[in-house]
């Protein structure tokens, strides 16, 4: 077994660099191996190396670097950076259809999404500590009493539970260390040097006696797999070396609260479901509903906070609430990142996001780990009008009312954190045999860095970038 520990290996070289004060890691030349840097150890970094290993490729020639903590030292509220990044940490519904969670089939067809879905799904069985405790929902119809106001969005979901998430994260961490691969925690990337093949990166502390924080990484195939809290890097990359983009959409919203009692007869027909509304340009929907014990998350993004939501399994966590997102697609608006930063911005009061409740009584919900969800709490919608102008607010409101009508108990008691956000990462024009970069095709990008949405997705742009590598 292999200590839990930022280590250079024997198949690694440091190297002083004459023109700078990083070091090198240079990974000894062995001909019939490339060196393949995987920045980002979440959950597409992670399938895409445990597919190499699984296949013989020597764990020595993979590196993954990862600004957050090993599985043993993250911390439960360390929600986007570490072992098994962001929803693979505090969450645990594997989506499972090729029309949720980001694209996948436009890289590889629905066959082979289906397939690459399969293996991130048996990852998840494969180290989780009760494995027989996974479920999966698959609702087949659509209830009467939802239309004509909604309709329903019908997949199979595995349920992982929580709760086991930070086992799986353990029992995976030990699989791939016994594998031989070089993890380097507290190891942010801070530049990329395309041309050279090289990775900039800085450790929060000194790894080598003497020898500083700063140390590049050269690479023959690189794996860029950030995630949402690498979201800034990619953008900055994408301006830097100019990497033409595809188009993409504003995905802004609420994260709605409300008690479990009054959604029981749709949870009972769909678990976690999907209700949405289409209009010209918008379309909304409820999207990553947790029941039962049902926590609402603060995120924070470019140092503003916004929301979203996690369950927890086991009855010492029942709360008997239920959050949603309230999410809008808004196509057609030229920035859709600058103009979703300026909303954001404006949902921000004393350094934090804001609350709403008609009900005066209903205030933000605690976290799993019993602290108060921050969030200033305002007396109107206004703030929201404000923020999203009154047509787009509007479209909120009115699928409040909706489920108002739909679930006529509910009345006023319910909560809205805001806003919830979607930063759609600049998706840069990949070859979608392997999906690496047009203009650098030994850098590949995975995950929520390229277009995916949800943990089955990026896992599986990990296994198809891993299997394009072991050919
Ligand atoms: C609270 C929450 C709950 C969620 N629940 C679900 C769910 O139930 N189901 C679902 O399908 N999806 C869920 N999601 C979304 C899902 O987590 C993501 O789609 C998925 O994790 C993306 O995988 P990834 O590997 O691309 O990125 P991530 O899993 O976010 O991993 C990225 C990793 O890169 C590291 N990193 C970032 N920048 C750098 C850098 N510069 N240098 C070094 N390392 C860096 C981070 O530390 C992180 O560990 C949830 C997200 C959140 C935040």
């Amino acid at each position: 077994m292999r200590e839990y520990q930022n280590s250079f290996r024997q198949t690694q070289e440091l190297f002083d660099t004459p023109r700078s004060t990083s070091r090198i890691i240079r990974t000894k030349p062995e001909k019939q191996y490339k060196n393949i840097v995987i920045i980002g150890a979440g959950v597409a970094g992670i399938n895409a190396a445990t597919k190499l290993v699984d296949n013989g490729y020597p764990g020595e020639f993979i590196t993954i670097l990862d600004k957050g903590n090993d599985p043993i030292n993250r911390l439960p509220e360390e929600v986007m950076t570490g072992m098994l990044g962001a929803g693979g940490w505090s969450d645990g519904k594997l989506t499972y259809h090729t029309e949720i969670g980001g694209q996948l089939s436009k890289y590889c067809g629905d066959e082979k999404a289906m397939e690459l879905m399969d293996q991130v799904i048996s990852n998840f069985r494969r180290f989780h500590p009760k494995p027989e405790e996974i479920f999966m929902s698959d609702p087949q119809e659509e209830p009467e009493f939802i239309k004509p106001y909604f309709g329903l969005r019908m997949f199979p979901v595995w349920h992982i539970g929580s709760n086991f998430l930070h086992e799986i994260a353990k029992n995976w961490y030990q699989y791939l260390l016994d594998k031989g691969v070089n993890f380097n925690w507290n190891c942010e990337v801070k530049e990329i040097d395309f041309s050279n093949n090289l990775v900039k990166s800085q450790f929060n502390k000194e790894v080598v006696e003497g020898f500083g924080n700063n140390y590049d990484f050269e690479y023959d195939k690189l794996i860029f797999a950030v995630g949402k809290s690498g979201i800034d890097f990619a953008q900055k990359l994408a301006d830097d070396y100019k990497l033409p983009n595809e188009p993409k959409s504003v995905q802004i919203g609420v994260r709605f609260e409300a008690p479990q009692k009054y959604f029981q007869k749709l949870i009972d027909v769909s678990y976690d479901f999907k209700l949405y509304q289409k209009f010209n340009n918008v379309s909304l929907r409820s999207f990553c509903t947790n029941n039962n014990a049902a926590y609402v998350a603060v995120e924070e993004t470019y140092g503003d906070i916004s929301y979203n939501g996690h369950a927890k399994k086991g009855e010492e966590f029942r709360n008997n609430m239920t959050n949603f997102g309230i999410l809008m697609e808004i196509k057609g608006i030229e920035d859709p990142f600058a103009w979703s930063r300026d909303v954001v911005q404006k949902l921000q009061i004393d350094g934090t996001g804001t609350y709403y409740s008609p009900n005066r009584t209903r205030k933000p919900g605690t976290t799993s780990e019993n602290n108060t969800v921050s969030a200033v709490q305002v007396d109107t919608m206004d703030v929201l009008f404000n923020a999203l102008g009154e047509e787009y607010a509007q479209y909120i409101e009115d699928f409040i009312t909706n489920m108002q009508i739909v679930f006529p108990k509910m009345k006023n008691d319910w909560g809205i954190y805001m806003p919830e956000v979607k930063y759609l990462s600049p998706e840069p024009l990949v070859n979608y045999n392997d999906l690496s970069l047009t203009t650098y095709p030994n850098v590949h990008f995975v995950g929520d860095a390229l277009s995916a949405r949800g943990i089955t997705v990026s896992g599986a742009h990990g296994i198809y970038v891993a299997e394009s590598l072991l050919k």
